[in-house]
């Protein structure tokens, strides 16, 4: 390439925006800090690539769903395909890093980097993370060996795949972990090594299609705990015409008898069931304690709820089939 890469950064908040009240305290404000000042830190980044950026939200990560999400992957989707664009950096709050980065990984449509990236610390807290959280994102957005990875999650010198990240620690910097099969690289002094490739299906080989739509099916997570009756959880979830629940369940996606009793009343009233698992890692398997051919339930295989619940929302978009659904859960 005769020009520099030319990388789009798509702000949203989070703390990387964040303002702290002082250098040293816990106390801040997500999301306050526009792109321009998060880049003037880092003016070096500007050697590396041509950058151009757009202020896409100004949130805490915690108030983000399908209202951004699906503005989000159009813009994405209208930038990626031009020329001129080699790969966007995507600054967002840590919370819900992992469900963005999967919602893009599979609605995005081109095998051009796409890297979502935070910071644990505010803008201005002592030895702040997100400057070089942020160079180390665009160091990544433009190097062609990032193409085809499909969407990746870039901290702490880490790259990770968006299927498999997920966010570990409330505060450490380090939080962001791929339990069961570790990042796809790592990035030193610029330069990114990676030593594998995704798995399943993502962005140019995805069958979803969110472009026309507004909004996406009803998918609520139900959560699973000893002595706990998540039942009235479940019920709701009928009773306010949920499309999907997801039970996040004991060890492999077990429930106890009221609860799963409450699930097999959803899935006879055509409410899909998936069974995941509130275990840090390992897969719902479909031949545990459960047989989920009998119950009406599919299950979730290493999807975390978090990410089992998106993937089920783009799901519910094309059918409804228990048996299609669970061809969709070995794909993706
Ligand atoms: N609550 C913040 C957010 O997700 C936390 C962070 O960014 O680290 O926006």
């Amino acid at each position: 390439m005769s020009r520099k890469p030319h990388i789009v950064i798509l702000a949203t908040g989070g703390t990387i925006a964040g303002s702290a009240a002082a250098e040293t305290g816990g106390a801040y404000t997500s999301g306050k800090i526009g792109v321009d000042d998060l880049l003037s830190v880092i003016p070096e980044i500007r050697n590396l690539a041509d950058i151009s950026g757009e202020q896409i939200a100004s949130i805490g990560s915690q108030d983000m769903d399908e209202s951004i999400w699906l503005p989000m992957v159009k813009r994405c989707n209208e930038l990626l395909a031009r020329d001129d664009i080699d790969g966007l950096v995507i600054t967002h709050g840590t919370d819900t890093m992992e469900e963005t980065a999967f919602f893009l990984h599979l609605t995005v449509r081109s095998s051009k980097p796409v890297v979502v990236t935070g910071a644990m610390r505010p803008a201005n807290a002592h030895s702040a993370d997100g400057p070089m959280n942020l160079f180390e994102a665009v160091a990544t957005a433009m190097a062609p060996e990032s193409h085809g990875r499909g969407v990746m999650v870039v901290t702490n010198d880490t790259v990770f795949g968006a299927r498999d990240v997920t966010k570990s620690c409330t505060t450490a910097i380090h939080t962001f972990q791929a339990p069961n099969f570790g990042p796809l690289g790592h990035i030193h002094a610029q330069h990114v090594e990676f030593q594998r490739k995704p798995q399943r299906k993502h962005t140019t080989e995805s069958e979803f299609h969110v472009d026309n739509l507004n909004e996406l099916p009803k998918v609520g997570i139900a959560f699973a705990h000893a002595g706990g009756d998540s039942a009235i959880a479940v019920n709701a979830f009928i009773d306010h015409n949920y499309d999907g629940i997801i039970h996040a369940g004991f060890g492999n996606g077990n429930f106890n008898h009221k609860v799963g009793d409450a699930l097999q009343r959803a899935a006879r009233q055509g409410v899909t069931v998936i069974r995941a698992s509130r275990a840090l890692s390992g897969a719902v398997t479909e031949a545990g304690e459960v047989d989920d051919e009998s119950y009406g339930f599919v299950a979730s295989g290493l999807l975390n709820p978090q990410k089992a619940r998106i993937l089920l929302q783009l799901i519910l978009t094309m059918t409804r089939d228990r048996q299609h659904i669970r061809a969709f859960f070995k794909a993706y």
